[in-house]
């Protein structure tokens, strides 16, 4: 567990948004590791608690859980995470730009900023059993990407790279700045290597040395069990490449296809039944076309015309793909009436009728 965000920032617990940002700058200034005497892990620290503390979400369920779910998965890897849907997608990133940006503004300058690749969403249409079980859909995406021949390098295969001449390797190119509160040193990224802080001595024939093409890739997406229509889903770095920078991420939003016979009603699936009146009366065994298939389902004698009646387990599985557990399944009973009757009919209804029924 890392440390308490509030002794970080020094801060009481019932502090106010203002005395959390004082806090933070304040740290800030003395721990900016481009200051002299600035400590990087110490400025790190104060920025993941001010990126907690300074939003309301976050600091709620840090107060209440003592951690932020939101952004706990979705790694470099590409995965997902299903407590991120229709949430804040930054999750529990902390926001570096926001912050370095609002330092740099501070001491009057610039740093190197870590460019980074563009965001793409995609659209997804699945089916309704898809969204109740889960699926994994495989789709082409048109993008930047890392080159295929070089893999990114630059460099033409079985040639090598060397240091940057511009940077001297560094990446950045750093100025001397003076300032209210002292030198600074400000860096801007090396605009020969793009950062990459190597440059390849024969540049790839494919890429021009960018380490970048664009071409269509085949992105595979685990779309969870459960999901629900207009949900999004985020894969780190499955957005566009940059050359030497982070690429960006990946945005999928989910449509589902309306069932003729099922809805969700959060993890329990409803559907009707049609039953004669008859069998409302005296009961009878029913074949239900399911999701898992076709079930027998026993209808008892009724109490009244609305009545429901539950398979337990035949819901949507909880906890995503695998689960055991899974909600219930309601199905409301349709009491159907004869459209027409016959004269023997009739006749077996007056009787029931001097029965008092
Ligand atoms: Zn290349
Ligand atoms: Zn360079």
């Amino acid at each position: 567990m890392a440390k308490d965000y509030y002794t970080v920032l020094g801060v009481e617990k019932k502090a106010s948004k203002d005395e959390i940002k004082k806090a933070f700058r304040k740290l800030a200034h003395t721990y900016h590791p481009d200051k002299k005497g600035g400590d990087e892990v110490k400025f790190k620290e104060a920025s993941e608690a001010y990126s907690v503390l300074s939003d309301d979400k976050k600091r709620a369920e840090y107060d209440s859980y003592g951690r932020v779910f939101s952004g706990a998965g979705g790694g470099p890897q590409g995965g997902f995470d299903p407590s991120q849907f229709s949430g804040g997608f930054d999750g529990f990133n902390v926001n570096v730009e926001d912050i370095f940006g609002d330092i740099s503004e501070m001491f009057g300058g610039r740093g190197a900023r870590s460019h980074r690749g563009r965001d793409i969403s995609i659209d997804i249409e699945i089916s309704f059993k898809e969204s109740v079980f889960g699926v994994t859909r495989t789709v082409l995406v048109s993008k930047n990407s890392e080159c295929s021949r070089c893999n990114g390098n630059g460099a033409e295969p079985n040639t090598k790279t060397k240091t940057c001449p511009t940077c001297n390797g560094k990446g950045q190119v750093v100025e001397q700045r003076r300032s209210p509160f002292g030198v600074f040193q400000s860096a801007a990224v090396c605009s020969t290597c793009h950062g990459r802080k190597t440059v390849p001595e024969k540049p790839c024939t494919t890429c021009k040395g960018h380490g970048i093409e664009h071409r269509q890739e085949e992105l595979s997406i685990a779309i969870p069990a459960g999901i629900d229509n207009g949900q999004m889903i985020r894969m780190t770095g499955a957005g566009e490449a940059v050359t030497g920078g982070a690429s960006g991420d990946l945005y999928i939003k989910i449509h589902i296809q309306p069932h003729k016979n099922f809805r969700k009603e959060g993890f329990n699936l409803v559907t009707e039944l049609p039953v004669k009146i008859t069998d409302t009366l005296i009961g009878a065994e029913y074949k239900l076309e399911t999701l898992d298939g076709t079930v027998t389902v026993k209808v008892p004698p009724l109490n009244s015309t609305d009545e429901i009646l539950r398979v337990k387990g035949k819901g949507v599985p909880i906890e995503g793909v695998g689960s055991k557990r899974r909600g219930d399944l309601l199905i409301r009973i349709k009491v159907e009436f004869p459209k027409k009757l016959s004269t023997d009919a009739k006749k077996l209804l007056e009787k029931l009728k001097e029965e008092g029924v």
